[in-house]
């Protein structure tokens, strides 16, 4: 799953044309040297792409619909150099569908104290100049992101970085497809939802495909070539157990998952898809549940949800296109069963299957066993540790009139044991604030136990991206209590009744 052209963020530098020729020439040049710094700092997943300082409405409005009509562009980062009367920003940030960062910066670092006269005061102004900006944004009711600060500081880069993250998962989900083989699983309530308003808000397209269309591309699958080059790409990459390496008595299995891997990777790429779900209750012709194929695709960047749960699989393919670049994983999870003690209380996430080895802490074992659920023959999967750290667990639901959103943050740890009778993946995490306040307030949130955790994204880009979406994002953290959440989501609640009809 990759992008056909490297994301773009454009830089957009405001002024105006009292200043003069000779002025604009200096914003000009001042502005490239900070769009050279953020790319030097090299925290940034994408492009960035200046254009000619703006300097009145008409090309204020003509390179903002540029940036809504450029697949290239996932966002637009604008900063007032000098002072841009903000009346010409009116019709073209009006226009904008673009994600937006307003930068609140200036080049120089330090004030020039013994020198500084009033020709370094009117060339050096952004300090009201994007004061009249942030005035017309909030005028408008434009949603963004303000950061403030030296493009020299770290923390202005990471602020810029969460951002940019949120805009390419934003723009991936905005362009995703999903299949779904098979429905919802019989009788669950929070796996459902409404695919009208999740295109509307998200954009994502889901549409369900009947299991033996998968079945047909596996069965065509070429035992020769492809089962053969993937097997021996499970050899390397994994340790094989011997049932199922060459020669075991089980190897054929793994040759029969090999298939499946082989013929649900040639659906989504024909369908131009980039999530799926599937359905134990649904598997048509298919021999095995699909494990490993899931696991290795998941890897790949595909977004995925078990029992046809379609929106943790678009929020997971949503997630995975944020962490471009990074070496840590996210995988789908689900909250299974809980350790309240001796020590730390924690919880325990798997499922029946499909957990993504890129949350690995070591080199996962390719394991056959099983599995009572879904009648078939014994499925093949990755077992593994998840890897200690810290990360976050992200869950998506619909309340009837709206989406909402919950994460949690938590710390991914080494389970006290060895869990040797376990036979699929797990990962064991101690959420924040604690056990009982977590679970109290996801539970009272409504939130779902299918979730994304993820160990790559962190919690700001995730404000973000909830920002961007226009969606509700809870958020229980550190600072979490029961009552103080119980009190935010009524407060929420009103606000987003109310700004549905805005
Ligand atoms: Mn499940």
């Amino acid at each position: 799953m990759t992008r056909a052209s490297k994301p773009e963020i454009w830089f957009l530098t405001g002024s105006q044309g009292l200043y003069g020729e000779e002025t604009l020439e200096q914003v000009a040049g001042q502005s490239l040297r900070i769009q050279q710094l953020l790319a030097a700092s090299g925290g940034l997943p994408a492009e960035i792409v200046g254009k000619p300082v703006l300097t009145e409405a008409s090309s204020i409005r003509r390179v903002l619909q540029e940036a809504n009509a450029d697949a290239s562009c996932v966002g637009v980062i604008a900063w007032m150099h000098t002072f841009s009367p903000a009346k010409m920003w009116i019709t073209g940030l009006d226009s904008l569908r673009k994600p937006l960062l307003h930068l609140h910066t200036q080049l120089n670092e330090a004030l020039p104290w013994s020198t500084i006269d009033m020709d370094f005061m009117n060339l050096n102004q952004a300090a009201h100049g994007d004061r009249e900006f942030g005035f017309i944004q909030t005028r408008l009711g434009v949603p963004r992101k303000t950061v403030a600060g030296h493009v020299s500081d770290p923390a202005v880069v990471a602020r810029i970085d969460a951002w940019a993250r949120a805009a390419i998962g934003a723009d991936h989900l905005r362009n995703l497809r999903l299949a779904r083989f098979g429905d919802n699983m019989r009788d669950v309530a929070v796996t459902e939802g409404d695919k009208v308003e999740a295109e509307l808000r998200f954009g994502v397209s889901v549409n369900t495909y009947g299991v033996n269309d998968l079945v047909e591309q596996v069965d065509s699958v070429s035992e020769k070539d492809t089962v053969e080059s993937l097997v021996g790409r499970y050899a390397d990459e994994y340790n094989v157990v011997p049932d199922l390496a060459a020669g075991g008595a089980r190897h054929e299995s793994l040759r029969y998952a090999a298939k499946i891997e082989a013929g649900l990777r040639k659906f989504l790429t024909d369908g131009g898809f980039g999530a799926f779900t599937t359905n134990f209750e649904d598997l048509g012709g298919l021999r095995q549940l699909p494990g490993l194929a899931v696991q290795r695709l998941m890897a790949d960047g595909y977004g995925f949800g078990g029992e046809g749960d379609w929106k943790t699989s678009a929020l997971l393919a949503a997630v995975k296109a944020m962490s471009v670049g990074k070496s840590l994983g996210t995988s789908f999870m689900e909250d299974y069963t809980y350790h309240f003690g001796p020590g730390t209380p924690k919880i325990l996430g798997a499922h029946m299957l499909e957990v993504c080895p890129s949350i690995a802490a070591a080199k996962p074992s390719c394991e056959i066993h099983a599995l009572g659920i879904g009648g078939r023959e014994d499925p093949v999967r990755l077992v593994f540790d998840a890897a200690p750290g810290p990360g976050v667990v992200l869950g998506l639901v619909d309340l009837g009139d709206r989406f909402r959103l919950v994460a949690n943050e938590i710390e991914v740890v080494a389970p006290d044991e060895p869990l040797p009778n376990l036979p699929v993946a797990r990962a064991v995490w101690e959420p924040a604030p604690s056990l009982s306040t977590s679970a109290e307030s996801w539970i009272t949130a409504g939130g779902p136990h299918h979730t994304v955790l993820t160990q790559a994204v962190g919690t700001e880009t995730l404000r973000d991206f909830a920002n961007l979406l226009g969606v509700e994002l809870l958020v229980i953290d550190q600072d979490t209590t029961p009552h103080g959440f119980a009190d935010r989501i009524r407060w929420n609640q009103a606000y987003h009744r109310l700004a549905q009809g805005f």
